[in-house]
């Protein structure tokens, strides 16, 4: 599968599906103005994991961040040590 075809797979019946991140980024990228403390930052990530199950746009997410391997932020409700270790063995043609 292509990046391509992954791409084309982000549409549902002729409409975009608003991925559910895109209300509160910072809740899966992390905060920009500060560093957050490992407690904070697990407690992020847990509420970021939980929106990611009830999103439109996993199944999308999940092939495009098995492509692209994103190296922070929660990505399809994995973390980038997940993603390292669902990724690790997979190609992706693009
Ligand atoms: S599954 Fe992907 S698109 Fe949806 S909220 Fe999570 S990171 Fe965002």
């Amino acid at each position: 599968m292509s990046l391509t075809d992954i791409e084309a797979t982000w549409h549902v019946d002729g409409d975009a599906v608003a991925p559910e991140c895109a209300y509160d980024p910072e809740l899966h990228t992390g905060p920009r103005d500060r560093i957050e403390t490992a407690e904070e930052r697990a407690a992020r990530e847990a509420v970021a994991r939980e929106v990611c199950e009830d999103c439109p746009a996993r199944l999308f997410c999940t092939t495009y961040t098995l492509a692209v391997r994103p190296t922070s932020g929660v990505w399809a409700g994995m973390t980038a040590a997940d993603i390292a270790g669902e990724s690790a063995g997979l190609r992706v043609v693009a």
